[in-house]
């Protein structure tokens, strides 16, 4: 009897921190108790300990076992400390040698037969591991290819209980220990991005689109149903260039907590696409629920699109929640055991209807609505939100005429020209926290040597003149305008540059 040690690793919102297992097994009533702030489901481990051991050939004996998890400040999540709990108490009865096991950081769920399940989040708790200095990491094998993903860390895959004690007695022994085989998972099913010359017509909104993506703007679709909105939003991802490293890692590491990481083939490189329903609950979109912590859509949504199709249909105090995330990038989610924050910088597309029986303007003859019941749909969007909305675009049901017109340019052709935006405005804001124009300030693009010739925003100026625009539309046009020249191969933005601006800006097709 005596004390074993190992370690595991914890999850606050997307970060990883290490977590030290220690396992008594003293003489005493036969007890099995877990301290240091568990969850429900990790205090129900021993349970899970007890068959596994049991199952695997080696019991624990009924003896008293206390295991404490610290740090005990920080509450520990779900069933993925089962594996170091086992080899913390296997260790403290001499089953595997104390000295081998102590410094390694093992994660995994296990099943009453033995069995070493996968659990979520495999590549941040993995990668905080590395950064923590730790050597050697046990995954369960399931798991195996996402932590291979970190670099740094010899990663050893395990698929059940007795294989891994029978590792340990023969490395306490001192012999060489054979490499368990790989798992032969077939690749993923290649993903057909949705291609942008699919869309007919809508050269407007395929323009709009365009700027939006190379500008990171936030767009705004109105149009009646069927028109494209929904095909336009999907189109906006493939326009996206490649994620840069640390962002591939921070995608992938999302995917890998919120439970939507497919097989692994490396870390994901293409901005997602995130589109909740618009019932979905404040927990869905923020993130939060009980139990296990879940990142919501804004999260899955991070360094891709959030596209919420029907945009006035979502519960008033869901949009209200997207606020302070689409400012602060990044959201904070409270919950009993205190508060997590997640990354949340995402580019937003609405869509909406022109009315709520959605057949108002364009062949707007068959709008049954009252002017009060339009007026109250465009309102059910809350002005905060709409103001940080960079563009608003008319899709119309497309014509006879487009139907059979050529098919307009492909996803590739407009990609390039947002990656060549992309890199003039990384050039311009280079040694700034921003890289995009959407991100800029506005008193950075009045003031030199940023400030446009008044004879380019002479259209502007007259536009705040007569009250059409407010001082934070003014901005937002200006931002617009330095995209659309970068789009242009421009240095700077002229006065057609501005007006379209003025015009992507201010069309406003739902009443508000
Ligand atoms: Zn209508």
């Amino acid at each position: 009897m005596g004390l074993g040690r190992t370690r595991a690793v914890g999850l606050a919102g997307v970060d990883g921190f290490l977590v030290e297992v220690e396992a008594d097994v003293s003489p005493g009533l036969p007890s099995f108790a877990v301290s240091g702030r568990a969850d429900a489901a990790c205090a129900q481990s021993p349970d899970r300990v007890k068959a596994a051991a049991a199952n695997s050939g080696h019991p624990i004996p009924s003896r008293r076992v206390t295991v404490n998890l610290s740090p005990a400040s920080v509450p520990k999540v779900g069933s993925g400390f089962d594996l170091a709990i086992v080899v913390a108490a296997l260790a403290a009865v001499g089953e595997v040698p104390a000295r081998v096991v102590e410094r390694v950081v093992h994660v995994g769920e296990l099943g009453l037969d033995g069995s070493v399940r996968g659990v979520r989040g495999v590549l941040p708790l993995v990668t905080a591991a590395a950064r923590a200095g730790v050597r050697h990491v046990v995954v369960p094998l399931a798991n195996a290819r996402e932590a291979r993903l970190v670099t740094g860390v010899q990663v050893h895959p395990v698929d059940r209980l007795e294989e891994l004690v029978a590792r340990y007695r023969l490395l306490g022994a001192g012999h060489p220990v054979d490499p368990v085989p790989e798992p032969t998972d077939s690749p993923a099913a290649a993903v057909v991005a949705a291609d942008l010359a699919d869309v007919v017509g809508q050269a407007e909104a395929r323009l709009a689109l365009e700027i939006a993506a190379a500008g990171a703007h936030h767009l705004y679709l109105v149009g009646p149903p069927g028109a494209g909105k929904s095909m336009l939003a999907e189109r906006l991802p493939g326009l996206l260039p490649d994620l840069a490293d640390e962002e591939a890692v921070a995608v992938t590491a999302i995917a890998s907590i919120a439970g939507t990481l497919g097989p692994v083939e490396g870390l994901l490189r293409r901005p997602p696409f995130v589109a909740p329903h618009h019932g979905a609950s404040m927990p869905a979109m923020i993130g939060g629920g009980s139990g296990f912590l879940s990142p919501g859509a804004i999260t899955r949504a991070h360094h891709g699109v959030l596209f919420l199709d029907e945009a006035p249909e979502f519960r008033p105090e869901v949009m209200q929640a997207l606020r302070q995330p689409i400012e602060a990038g990044n959201v904070v989610v409270a919950r009993a055991a205190g508060t997590v924050r997640f990354p949340s910088e995402f580019q937003l597309v609405l869509a909406a209807n022109p009315c709520p029986c959605g057949m108002g303007s364009g062949r707007g003859a068959a709008c049954t609505c009252s002017a009060l019941q339009i007026r109250r749909y465009g309102s059910r969007l809350s002005g905060p939100i709409l103001d940080r909305v960079d563009i608003q675009v008319h899709v119309p049901a497309p014509s006879r005429a487009a139907l059979v017109g050529r098919p307009g340019e492909s996803t590739a052709t407009v990609a390039a020209r947002v990656l060549a935006a992309r890199a003039a405005q990384a050039a311009r804001w280079r040694g700034r926290p921003y890289a995009v124009n959407a991100r800029v300030p506005g008193p950075q693009l009045r003031s030199r040597p940023f400030r446009l010739p008044g004879s380019h925003t002479a259209d502007l100026d007259a536009a705040v003149d007569r009250g059409l625009l407010s001082l934070r539309g003014y901005d937002r046009c200006l931002r617009l305008a330095w995209t659309v020249a970068d789009l242009a191969g421009r240095g700077s933005p002229g006065r057609d540059d501005v007006g379209m601006a003025l015009m992507l800006r201010h069309r406003r097709a739902v009443a508000a």
